[in-house]
């Protein structure tokens, strides 16, 4: 027997298709007439980001055309921006329930719903990006993943990767576990809950409605994502000092969300070719970020005059040590979240030997020329 990965499957199917098309005696064919006209879909897509977002709101465009073109208009996706159908952070229930059919976010936003969901987005000082989409598609994550969502009716599948975030805008300097102390800063998941461990006050809120909190004064600080998105909503305008790096976020995962149900009633090429498009569009996302986030850093700091700024390394430290006691906690709180954790954990150490020869290695003699 001769087994085919899901994209030679697809595509073969797509170069029958598109064989059928080129030619002109295909339609004449007694098996082509004898078809029976296919079932079309209309789909909604609901997403945590504002409408058409640079980098992080355009993997689910990609996926929408794609899924239309593959499939020959068979399936067609709408995609709603945060607040056109359900607000952002309702994209979860919307999806479970089948209002919409599938979502786009990120996984972090669902922790009152699942608070180990937030192993799937990103650790603080925890894998990189490259080592997430290594441990979620091929070493246990994503059997985890799907198994916490089951019970939500929902799928989850990878959709693109933020890569290194930046610490955030603030508008005093930060030296030290002090200065976090009251401070009500937007930063969700975990990195929110070491901002409480150590006296601040983190609020999750979605992109559209950061500018204006920060600006009023309900929050005194935020991160978000890199310079690309940051840059798009205008933060440089209402703060002084960018962070970085984000020790919090060192490589987040988006995802796509499908209803269990629906996606799993529909045909099994369908199903294929949802996959494969998300799977490409989020490829896509994660290619052009190193691009994206350089001209966006650059007319940051050149046309807005934007102050860079690294966190000291003993508060960094800090950090890092409160970091370790939430994650593990998170971890033991629950059966599936120790699995989680294990497998995470796993991961990391048996990873560790090859990235310190290699990128870690790589990176360490590269900068050592400069
Ligand atoms: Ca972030």
């Amino acid at each position: 027997m001769i087994f085919k990965t899901g994209i030679q499957l697809l595509g073969i199917m797509v170069l029958g298709v598109t064989l059928l098309a080129c030619s002109g005696e295909a339609e004449q064919t007694g098996e082509q007439s004898a078809a029976q006209p296919q079932q079309t879909y209309e789909w909604k897509l609901v997403t945590t980001w504002p409408k058409n977002f640079p980098g992080i709101g355009m993997v689910s465009e990609t996926f929408a055309d794609l899924v239309e073109e593959l499939s020959e208009g068979r399936m067609s996706i709408r995609v709603y921006g945060a607040g056109e159908l359900v607000p952002a952070l309702e994209v979860f229930d919307a999806v479970s329930a089948g209002t919409a059919e599938i979502g786009h976010g990120a996984s972090y936003y669902w922790k009152g719903k699942a608070p180990e969901a937030q192993f799937f987005a990103a650790l603080p000082f925890g894998l990189n990006g490259e080592e997430m989409e290594s441990w979620i598609n091929y070493g246990g994550g994503m059997a985890l993943w799907e198994e916490l969502y089951e019970p939500f009716n929902l799928i989850p599948i990878p959709g693109g990767n933020t890569g290194v975030q930046m610490g955030g805008w603030f508008n005093k300097e930060i030296n030290s576990l002090e200065d976090f102390r009251g401070l009500k800063m937007r930063i969700p998941g975990l990195g929110g809950e070491v901002i409480q461990r150590i006296g601040g006050v983190p609020v999750n809120l979605a992109a559209g409605e950061i500018y204006t909190s920060l600006q009023t004064g309900v929050i005194d600080a935020t991160e978000f994502v890199g310079p690309l998105n940051d840059l798009a909503l205008g933060f440089y305008d209402i703060a002084d000092y960018y962070y970085y790096p984000g020790w919090h976020e060192p490589g987040t995962v988006l995802e796509f969300v499908f209803n269990k149900e629906m996606f799993e009633a529909l045909p099994g090429d369908l199903q294929l070719i949802m996959r494969t498009a998300a799977e490409a569009a989020s490829s896509r996302m994660y290619k052009e970020s190193i691009a994206q986030n350089t001209a966006a850093l650059q007319t940051l700091v050149e046309e807005h005059n934007v102050e860079l700024r690294q966190f000291p390394d003993d508060l960094t430290a800090e950090l890092y040590s409160v970091s370790q006691d939430i994650i593990n906690e998170l971890g033991q709180s629950s059966e599936i979240g120790q699995r989680i954790l294990d497998s995470y954990r796993q991961f990391e150490a048996s990873a560790r030997p090859y990235q310190d020869i290699s990128i870690e290695a790589y990176n360490r003699i590269r900068a050592q020329q400069r």
